[in-house]
């Protein structure tokens, strides 16, 4: 008999939103398999190598580009991120729930390789709150968290609509709480269900950027 795959649950979301924060919560709760990216961007204070991410250089990951070493990569402001492709099929045929926290663009690349992955995006409560957490974790420079916050408002809300669900990060405890039942039970709100994306929009055109 065939054994039974494990879901593969894309998780994206404006920078600062608090995937990080959340994921991390999620695995200390749930056994699913965090995939560590790869990228070229510097670690953060607190970021551990091979755990946070695998830290390489532009020419390593050209390098792996070209070895079809990357399940999906992207590039994201001034860096290339990329999911190693071996870890998330041993995984998935090994039956283990696999997570990717990867930006819009790479969601997209996923969903048309492996149609059965499921999409998330994740909101904060609104674009202000947003800003406070982005300044508030103080690991960019303010020159960064106005690209990011651009970003947000100018591309990354408009990407939110094709995603499968939206989960919410107001309060941590119940973002993780929905973040496993949305994997589980694959009901959530569906952003062409709800006026969140709307009203983050209206606030988004207000942002000082
Ligand atoms: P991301 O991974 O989406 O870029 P982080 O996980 O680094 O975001 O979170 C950004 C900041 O927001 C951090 O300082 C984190 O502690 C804070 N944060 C995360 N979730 C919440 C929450 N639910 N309420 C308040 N602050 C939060
Ligand atoms: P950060 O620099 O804040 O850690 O990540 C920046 C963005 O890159 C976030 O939206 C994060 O989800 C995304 N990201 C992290 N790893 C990957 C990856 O492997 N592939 C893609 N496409 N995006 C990633």
């Amino acid at each position: 008999m065939e054994s039974k795959k494990g879901v593969l649950a894309v998780i994206s979301g404006f920078s600062g939103v608090g995937k990080g924060t959340a994921v991390k919560e999620l695995l200390k709760k749930y056994p699913y398999a965090l995939s560590v990216s790869a990228t070229t961007r510097s670690p953060r204070p607190g970021e551990v190598p091979g755990v946070s991410y695998h830290y390489i250089t532009k020419e390593e990951f050209e390098k792996r580009i070209e070895e079809n070493d990357f399940f999906e990569w992207a590039r994201y402001v001034d860096n290339y991120y990329g999911t190693p492709k071996s870890f998330v099929m041993e995984k998935l045929e090994a039956g283990q729930d696999v997570i990717l926290e990867i930006e819009a663009e790479g969601a997209f690349k996923v969903r048309s390789q492996y149609p059965q992955a499921m999409l998330i995006f994740m909101v904060p409560p609104s674009m202000e709150e947003l800003r406070r957490r982005l300044v508030g974790r103080g690991t960019e420079t303010p020159e960064t968290v106005a690209k990011r916050l651009k970003k947000a408002a100018e591309e990354e809300l408009d990407k939110a609509k094709l995603y499968d669900f939206l989960v919410i990060n107001d309060e941590l405890e119940a973002c993780v709480e929905e973040l496993h039942s949305v994997i589980h039970s694959r009901k959530g709100i569906k952003p062409v269900e709800t006026d969140l994306l709307v009203n983050l929009e209206e606030e988004a055109k207000k942002l000082e950027l």
